[in-house]
């Protein structure tokens, strides 16, 4: 296999085949040369199109740039052209994603529009039917992707594996299956469920440029060990996920941990954070850390990056958090008119510390930097611009000042 280097990073990104996922202001590519794409999924009942038009909404607008919705019911399947139709007539047209499970040959055969409005669709061959139905039924829904002229994702996942073929791997593994399959065996009935259903699907008259694949699993180190082996067994486009991976930060730690590992090894097309929500909190956080994540290993960049010290004795009082914390809210929010106004601001580097003792010279390696003394939070602050020092900022709203001096320096650096 051939392994050439990915243009935004040092990181040697494995070759796969490109597939373009139609949209109407241009396809958005998944593998060969393109960046890693972020993805994400709804959470709204699917037929309730107001709450899934806002919170499609709120994921592109966090950065999303592929959205997957659940296509369960007739009336999920009805809505999807109107959620299609809403987003388009608020210039939104980011590539809408069918997520079928059991019932999708039904609902694509049944809903043609739904199957012309949605840009991609998600088969898990684990549930797409049983004995002799599930060859036909995958059949009917790759004839219809080919009609559409859709790609689709094979999504195997081992809370949903293909029982048939896991007992044929078994079996071919006896002696290593009882109590439980040994990790290995799993490993194997995974891999090999994907990559014998795009074969198959490539038999139907599939290309393999509109086929892309996923494995997942909720462990970290099975995650690696499964797309480490499907890397090596195939050139699809692969999209990569910690199934299942948790709530609050030990989603994101698990998440990351895994397709790090993975994204420095050059695998990886398309990602997505699949972390349980806190009630009530936003949808969102999870294309944020998929960015953050991205851009973090340097594979592509986003919103300027803040680097700021954890803070110490020297930073008893909020000054230091809030200057951090308020200067990372300042870029993001700013970033949604920054992004078309200003190209490339987004691998500005801004640093916010909390004295002298690592300040300065913090500051002086980016591209904007402010250090606070340090000496009982006087509220003064030097700043620093391309190494530089450029001034010293005085009063109680050093903030505010400072998002000004970003702004003349974006301005003047990236108009
Ligand atoms: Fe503490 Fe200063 Fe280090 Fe920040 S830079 S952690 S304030 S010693």
């Amino acid at each position: 296999r051939e392994e050439k280097p990915i243009s935004s990073g040092s990181a040697p990104r494995r070759k796969t085949h490109a597939v373009a996922v139609p949209g109407n202001t241009g396809p958005v590519i998944i593998g060969g040369d393109a960046p890693v794409v972020v993805q994400s999924m709804t959470n709204t009942d699917t037929s309730d199109v107001e709450q899934t038009v806002c919170q499609v909404m709120e994921l592109v607008q966090a950065g999303s740039e592929l959205v997957r919705m659940t296509v369960n019911t007739p009336a999920a399947a009805q809505a999807v052209p109107l959620i299609r139709q809403r987003l388009d007539d608020a210039g939104i047209h980011v590539p809408l994603i069918g997520d079928f499970h059991f019932n999708g040959h039904v609902l694509l055969q049944d809903f043609p529009a739904c199957a012309r409005a949605l840009a991609k669709y998600r088969i898990n061959p684990g549930n797409v039917g049983i004995g002799e139905s599930r060859d036909s039924q995958f059949a009917t829904m790759i004839d219809i992707a080919c009609r559409y002229e859709k790609p689709v994702r094979i999504g195997v996942n081992w809370g949903s594996l293909d029982q048939a073929l896991l007992k044929r791997i078994m079996d071919e593994n006896a002696g290593r299956s009882a109590p439980w399959p040994a990790p290995s065996v799993m490993y194997e009935a995974l891999v090999t469920s994907a990559v014998e259903s795009a074969a198959q699907a490539e038999a139907l008259g599939m290309p393999a440029d509109r086929i892309v694949l996923s494995c997942k699993v909720s462990g970290v180190q099975d995650l690696i060990a499964v797309y480490r082996e499907l890397s090596v067994r195939c050139d699809y486009a692969l999209h990569l996920g910690l199934t299942e991976a948790g709530v609050g930060s030990k989603g994101i730690v698990a998440s990351s941990a895994a397709l790090s590992v993975l994204l420095e090894e050059g695998i990886g097309d398309t990602i997505r954070i699949s972390i349980t929500p806190d009630p009530g909190s936003s949808r969102a956080r999870e294309v944020v850390v998929a960015q953050e994540l991205l851009q973090s290993m340097g594979l592509r960049n986003f919103v300027p990056m803040v680097t700021s010290c954890p803070g110490c004795g020297r930073t008893s009082s909020t000054l230091f958090q809030e200057l951090a914390s308020n200067t990372q809210h300042y870029l993001r929010e700013q970033m949604t008119v920054w992004k078309n106004r200003y190209p490339g601001v987004e691998s500005m580097n801004v640093a916010v510390m909390g004295c002298i003792v690592n300040g300065p010279g913090e500051s002086q390696h980016a591209n904007i930097g402010i250090s606070l003394p340090g000496n009982g939070e006087t509220p003064m602050a030097m700043v620093f611009e391309d190494g530089k020092r450029k001034t010293m900022l005085r009063g109680d709203n050093l903030d505010e000042q400072f998002q000004a001096l970003i702004l003349k320096y974006v301005q003047s650096h990236y108009g």
